[in-house]
């Protein structure tokens, strides 16, 4: 056997011990090899090592306690099928009786004068102890057992004394086989063990201090190796390419056009990207801001700036309400500049996309067009530019980063912008976008107001009518959001996908039962007979893009009072006048969401509000989880603060989410085995950091193969999200 790859090869069959059956059982739990047995971590670890007498037990919590058998093991049959098992054992401070079910062949293994360390939950009844199926290790003064005995997750057939036994074999293959891929160098530099001790101590650790180590260890390891493998995608995608530059970055002729001046952070995150395209290095820079900030205009002028140069520019938006929002918006601006804009995305009919294909990569400048904002429809491998300058993706954590690679790679010779109204936590914009160049708009344009926040339960109803048809008397517009379209039915596009990350996502804390789902199509008949009159519609994912626009339309020119949607207004739809934001089933909305979600009012001058409502008859129905993310709704009004939050209460999955309609699976696709991004933000700091100083002396990973292969194997694992 040769070293490097091959513990990645041998199948956990030719291990001592496992067979057939015990081969299927594993592949069930995802292991196929050596290697992977070794990265089988455990989900917990149980401290036996604290042993107290049975007299100084703590209840409610397990305890190992060091018994002698005093009695012969006594089988009884209690019922058809069941059978009990029952003896006595003591220590110096008393006597206890243990109880198994089902385990007559344990009869053979207690016997009378034998010593163990058992450890279970204890119970003491009129001066004795009990304890009720308890784990039991022969013990003996000259054998110390392990203080901490680790727990891994099972399935049928697979005990976990069957897994530490196969590991301890594959860890005596890994000391021979599998090299330490972290350089020495590295190693001493961030003070963490080898590879050989942090497997065995992760396996069977022999104390807190190694298990910490060896977790350490581990845990740098992963970011290290990620961080890598994003230098190294991205080199290829950049390496030799240069991007066109464009000196002309006067964009007053654009700015003079628009109602309003700019704000400084639109001002510096413009000047930012003015100095980037004017060089030939490819532009990388990500614009974050709060919801409503104003990153579209800093993505105007960076097209116009394109163009002006004598190239074309493309925005990606992640759904085609805000598509076909961003073209009608920039459109009549463009249009007297006499700059050519088209708008493609997937119900574009087959001959216009035809035209516009042919217009993009025209070479007659009176023909082509300037500038193309549309859908996913952009990857296409039918969309060439004639004069590629410029990328802009909006919204971009709705892409992954797949497909931003996959656009920026068609696009080589472009320069890149990435627009992000996700507030992202410091830790996770590093994984996501730690390849980028960041500007932050931090200020909001003058007058925006808080919208102020409520949370209420059905009791409310009536009033929440009320509410409703004031503000629509008083000439405002009103969003209403629900979670489904309609009951029962699955839906079949961007909807669909947030409602699946909502569903596995989603922690209902202590909440008995789901509430019931509105559903938007039988929500607006039922609004509509109440409220005799006013102007209702709704729109959804299913409907055909043209319905859906027509109907944005009208809502946007006030022809339609009150809108009820499921969540495809979530990102970029801005409609000043709408002052009320409704949102039923709240607690089936992740924080983030919510705060885009109310980020649709308090666009325009008018006081706005936002009313979550929750799905049970009152709010103490909610569970506590559900009740306090709510409550972080009404009180903090703060973009970053909210996703903090939200990733302490919620994991990071939402983060990693996206839209992209063929590719569910994406939203978990940055994933660790031990390291967590959210946890660990101290070490994943430090690794990135030696990660960008390691591949900046070797960027080829020539020095060290392991590394190498740790990387590729890393990516080939999670290529939806690289490549
Ligand atoms: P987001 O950052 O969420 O994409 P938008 O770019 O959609 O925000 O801007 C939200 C609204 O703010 C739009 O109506 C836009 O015209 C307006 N806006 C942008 N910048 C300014 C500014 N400097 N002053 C006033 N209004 C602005
Ligand atoms: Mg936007």
């Amino acid at each position: 056997m040769n070293p490097q790859n091959d513990l990645r090869r041998l199948p956990v069959k030719s291990l001592h011990g496992i067979g057939r059956v015990k081969e299927s059982a594993y592949a069930r739990l995802g292991i196929y090899s050596v290697y992977d047995l070794l990265y089988f971590f455990p989900r917990a670890y149980e401290n036996r090592g604290n042993i107290t007498l049975l007299r100084d037990y703590t209840p409610d919590v397990k305890n190992a306690v060091i018994l002698t058998v005093a009695t012969e093991p006594k089988v009884s049959l209690i019922r058809k099928g069941m059978s009990i098992l029952k003896f006595n054992a003591f220590d110096d401070s008393g006597m206890c009786s243990i109880t198994y079910f089902n385990q007559d062949y344990l009869k053979d293994k207690f016997h009378v004068g034998s010593t163990f360390r058992f450890w279970g939950k204890t119970e003491q009844k009129n001066g004795r102890y009990f304890m009720n199926s308890p784990a039991a290790e022969p013990y003996s003064e000259n054998i110390s057992l392990p203080p901490f005995v680790s727990v891994y997750r099972l399935t049928e057939g697979l005990s976990g004394k069957q897994i530490s036994d196969n590991i301890n074999s594959a860890l005596s293959l890994a000391a021979e086989y599998l090299p330490d891929p972290l350089p020495p160098e590295i190693r001493e530099e961030n003070g963490l063990c080898t590879l050989h001790f942090a497997l065995r101590q992760i396996h069977f650790p022999n104390g807190q201090e190694e298990l910490a180590a060896a977790k350490k260890r581990l845990i740098f390891e992963e970011f290290f190796v990620f961080s890598l493998g994003m230098s190294l995608n991205i080199r290829n995608i950049t390496a030799d390419t240069d991007a066109p530059p464009c000196a002309d970055t006067d964009i007053t002729p654009l700015t003079s056009l628009l109602p309003y001046s700019l704000t400084d952070a639109q001002i510096r995150a413009i000047d930012s990207i003015a100095s980037d395209m004017s060089k030939s290095r490819p532009m990388g820079r990500i614009v974050v801001g709060d919801v409503g900030c104003g990153k579209t205009v800093c993505a105007a002028a960076a097209m116009y700036i394109a163009v002006k140069n004598g190239r074309q520019a493309a925005l990606m938006a992640p759904t085609e309400i805000l598509a076909n929002q961003h073209y009608n918006d920039l459109y009549p601006i463009f249009e007297k500049l006499n700059i050519r804009c088209a708008l493609l995305t997937g119900s574009t009919t087959a001959s216009q996309k035809n035209k516009i294909y042919s217009s993009l990569c025209s070479s007659d400048p009176l023909e082509r067009t300037d500038i193309v904002i549309g859908t996913h429809a952009l990857i296409s491998d039918k969309v060439e530019f004639f004069a590629p300058g410029l990328i802009v993706t909006d919204e971009q954590h709705r892409f992954g980063v797949g497909q931003r690679a996959a656009l920026s790679r068609k696009n080589n010779h472009s320069h890149m912008l990435v627009m992000s109204a996700t507030p992202i936590p410091r830790s996770l914009a590093l994984i996501l976008y730690g390849d980028l160049d960041m500007s932050k708009i931090d200020t909001m344009p003058p007058g925006r107001q808080t919208v102020d926040t409520f949370l209420v339960d059905e009791s409310y109803r009536a009033r929440l009518d009320a509410f409703i048809r004031k503000q629509a008397d008083a000439g405002s517009q009103v969003y209403i959001v629900c979670p489904a379209v309609e009951e029962k039915e699955a839906e079949d596009d961007e909807i669909a996908l947030s409602e699946i990350s909502l569903q596995s996502s989603f922690n209902y804390g202590s909440a008995p039962k789901k509430p019931p789902l509105k559903a938007a199509v039988k929500y607006a008949s039922e609004l509509q007979n109440r409220l005799k009159g006013y102007k209702i519609a709704f729109v959804h994912g299913k409907m055909s893009a043209k319905e859906k626009d027509g109907i944005m339309k009208s809502f946007a020119a006030g022809d339609i009072q009150i809108l009820v949607s499921t969540t495809v207004i979530e990102v970029g739809v801005n409609v000043p006048n709408a002052s009320l934001m409704i949102v039923e089933n709240a607690e089936r909305f992740g924080l983030s969401q919510l705060h885009q979600l109310r980020g649709r009012v308090g666009r325009g001058q008018k006081k706005s509000y936002c009313i979550l409502v929750c799905g049970t008859k009152s709010k103490n129905e909610l569970g506590e989880n559900a009740l306090r993310r709510l409550e972080t709704m009404c009180r903090c009004h703060d973009g970053y603060q909210i996703a903090q939050e939200d990733l302490k209460l919620r994991g990071p999955g939402d983060f990693l989410a996206n839209s992209g309609n063929d590719n569910i699976r994406q939203s978990g696709s940055v994933c660790f085995r031990i390291a967590d991004m959210c946890r660990d933000t101290e070490l994943l700091t430090r690794a990135f950091s030696c990660a960008k100083k390691f591949f900046a002396s070797d960027p080829t990973l020539m020095s060290a193969p392991g590394l190498k292969l740790e990387t590729e194997s890393m990516f080939s694992l999670n290529s939806d999200i690289i490549s």
